[in-house]
């Protein structure tokens, strides 16, 4: 019989039902403690939930276990152990037991480390993560894991999230308890990513060297109709589309991901997923597995999910939108203005203390979308600038205003405070219409931070806004915590002022896309980071490795390292995108053209020998078709010398602009010959599937 869906929500998660139902009462109550508070496990209780884990593992089919980490490939790794143990007389039995729970020791000596780890010591260690449940997958108990070297360092991006969340988590409710808000022990962070994908043919797919190596077409002419029509974006879906997104919903359900929304986005073959927010790392765990499980029931549809965030030139790439709140561990949205004035109040602390950080932390909000495939999109009106700026409506703005001015604000009764301060204003949520050019815009009770790209974990996005707020938070908690409570509501005003006057600058709710945004943008000395080269070195800036230091989400060596990590995967991202478009000139479209202008040729001296016809149409196409093959070949002997040039640059950042600044031009060059060649070429004789194809095939 089917199973309803709230019965296949979940139903492949050791999830709180689960462990209610098999553990024992009061172990359950001490993995709950762990959850909650982050305290530490004993080992004792570790043994029961591995049995109990074991057990419902096995009733559902699972054979193996998994430590499920992410390391800094931006992949999620895992390595499969059998529960099966020898029990002798040829016997087995399924064990599993608290250590193998906790612990996992796999060889770390192949996962890039930025020089973290000597190469004397390979061994890496992977620690259970109990704050985000364990699932079944392909008869496999994946147990999420925190990554880390031999001496301790985080080699994951799960490891600094934590750390990230729990700064936040101490540094907000301090905050909340001083202004009076003492129930308060704990604040999460709510993550909710809106995931855009492209989804291709399989069979035309395969053919197409540049979608298997680069997951982009580094060559294609345009088609006669692109998005300009505007039809695809919430359009009808497909029956093959619709198939797909149907087995992929149910396939994300039954491992707990709480995906709600699905429609076509702008670009044809474009789509887009939204879940429903949960706390940060498991939106992170479960964003990851969601990108998995695309992958793989794209490959069941015989269809290929891509990720890449510029699949195809001329047409929208895709983005990653990643909504950010706080909640309190009783229950309440930080981002949420409230009902009553006072709830307002502590509302306005917390939107400040975010803009302060995005306005103080511009630079690496930059750094955490940025990669070679999402260069390709930043800057160029289909996703915001790379400008980091919030869009915060007109009606906030105005409140804002109203603060900075002492005056009054438009729709509530003056309230005059014996001190003679203006108490905050009173104001409900603002409903005003989205800004779609901001990279960071308020939505009501949330902020959405639209620069990532859509294959990018989201962790690192996350580490820096929750560190960022965390750090204006404790600067508010200094600044509060000496006013007497009396006065405290005139130094939450005198502090919001403040905080207003000095960040407004990264305040920015007109059109994003525009060039007189970028010119005042400049005036106003916001970063204007292009590209990833030009703005991976914010990373190692001194004021930002004192952040991250200060707050123990980094130590200066994990920065380094992960730096260094940045600089090579942009150098062999490109250096791969190079040798892919060279060996698709060489072998397959020279060689495709240069058929066709011998058959040209062949076809033109028959005729003229037959009847002297002047094949004037044909003599002129195969002039034009032979200029274009002699412009690509010279420009392909370029680039390949300066990729060799390239390669032998030592020093990572001078190596990724070099790519950057020669290597991607001429790329871009070559690529502008051939499609305009490709479009005099009969369709037959491309030896790989057009544009047409791709997009419109399904
Ligand atoms: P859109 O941005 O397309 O208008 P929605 O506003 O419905 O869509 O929400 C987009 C995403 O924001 C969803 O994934 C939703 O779960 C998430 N979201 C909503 N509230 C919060 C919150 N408090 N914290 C984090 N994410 C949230
Ligand atoms: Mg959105």
């Amino acid at each position: 019989m089917k199973k309803s869906i709230p019965q296949l929500f979940g139903s492949l998660v050791f999830n709180d039902q689960v462990m209610r139902d098999k553990l024992p009462k009061d172990i359950y109550k001490a993995l709950k403690k762990t959850i909650e508070n982050n305290t530490h496990l004993e080992l004792d209780v570790a043994n029961s939930v591995a049995v109990a884990m074991k057990e419902w593992a096995v009733e559902n089919g699972a054979t193996h276990f998994t430590h499920w980490f992410q390391p800094m490939t931006g992949f999620t790794a895992e390595k499969h152990d059998s529960f099966i143990t020898p029990v002798g007389d040829g016997q087995v039995i399924m064990d599993f037991s608290g250590k193998e729970l906790v612990k996992g020791e796999p060889d770390a000596s192949s996962f890039p480390s930025g020089g973290l780890r000597a190469t004397f010591e390979a061994r890496g260690y992977t620690n259970w993560d109990p704050t985000s449940p364990a699932f079944i997958k392909d008869g496999t108990l994946y147990i999420p894991t925190a990554f880390c070297s031999y001496s301790g360092e985080a080699l994951d991006k799960k490891t600094p999230l934590l750390r990230s969340m729990e700064t936040l988590s101490r540094e907000a409710t301090k905050v909340l308890n001083l202004l009076g808000n003492t129930e308060v022990t704990g604040v999460y962070t709510t993550v909710g990513p809106e995931q855009e994908y492209f989804l291709v043919d399989k069979a035309l797919y395969q053919q197409r060297k540049d979608l298997i190596f680069t997951g982009r077409t580094l060559l294609g002419a345009k088609p006669p109709k692109g998005q300009e029509m505007e039809a695809h974006y919430f359009g009808t879906l497909k029956t093959r589309i619709s198939a797909y997104m149907h087995d992929l919903d149910e396939e994300l359900w039954r491992l707990g991901i709480p995906a709600k929304t699905k429609h076509n986005e702008v670009a044809p073959a474009q789509h887009e997923l939204a879940p429903v927010f949960e706390t940060a790392n498991v939106a992170v765990d479960h964003n990851q597995l969601t990108m998995e499980v695309m992958k793989k029931l794209a490959d069941k549809h015989d269809l290929v999910c891509l990720l890449h965030e510029k699949p195809f030139a001329g047409i929208n790439g895709s983005g990653k939108h990643n909504n950010w709140s706080m909640i309190t561990n009783t229950g309440i949205n930080l981002l949420d203005p409230g009902r009553t004035p006072s709830e307002n109040i502590q509302f306005l602390v917390f939107l400040v203390a975010v803009i302060k950080a995005v306005d103080e932390y511009a630079d690496l909000m930059r750094v955490s979308a940025a990669s070679a495939g999402n260069d390709h999109r930043l800057g160029a009106n289909e996703a915001p600038p790379a400008v980091v700026s919030i869009f915060l409506g007109d009606e906030l703005t105005a409140v804002l205003d109203s603060i900075e001015n002492d005056t009054f604000f438009g729709k509530q009764q003056r309230i005059q405070m014996e001190t003679g301060a203006t108490v905050l204003p009173h104001f409900f949520k603002d409903n005003t219409d989205r800004n779609r050019t901001s990279p960071f815009a308020f939505t009501g009770n949330k902020f959405e931070f639209r620069m990532l790209g859509s294959s990018a974990s989201v962790s690192g996005p996350n580490i820096v806004l929750n560190t960022a707020v965390a750090e204006a938070l404790s600067q508010f908690y200094e600044k509060l915590k000496t006013a007497p409570a009396e006065q405290m509501e005139e130094a939450v005003h005198q502090l919001v002022k403040d905080t207003v006057l000095k960040h407004k600058r990264v305040v920015f709710n007109g059109n994003g896309y525009t060039d007189e945004w970028l010119a005042e943008a400049e005036k106003r000395g916001l970063y204007n980071l292009k590209s990833t080269p030009d703005c991976l070195p914010a990373f190692i800036a001194d004021k930002n490795v004192d952040l991250f230091t200060r707050h123990k989400i980094y130590t200066k060596s994990e920065i380094f390292s992960r730096y260094e990590i940045l600089l090579e995967n942009y150098c062999k991202t490109l250096n791969i995108e190079a040798e892919t478009l060279l060996d698709m000139i060489h072998r397959q479209f020279l060689p495709a053209l240069m058929d066709y202008t011998g058959s040209l040729a062949d076809s033109i001296s028959r005729k003229q020998a037959a009847a002297s016809l002047s094949c004037k149409q044909e003599l002129g196409l195969l002039s034009r078709l032979s200029a274009y093959g002699d412009e690509i070949a010279e420009k392909t002997e370029q680039l390949k010398a300066d990729t060799l040039t390239a390669s032998g640059i030592g020093d990572a950042l001078e190596a990724a602009h070099y790519y950057h600044s020669v290597i991607l031009p001429d790329m871009e060059e070559i690529r502008f010959i051939a499609d305009q060649a490709e479009s005099y070429l009969p369709e037959a004789v491309l030896p790989y599937p057009a544009y047409d194809k791709l997009l419109f095939s399904i």
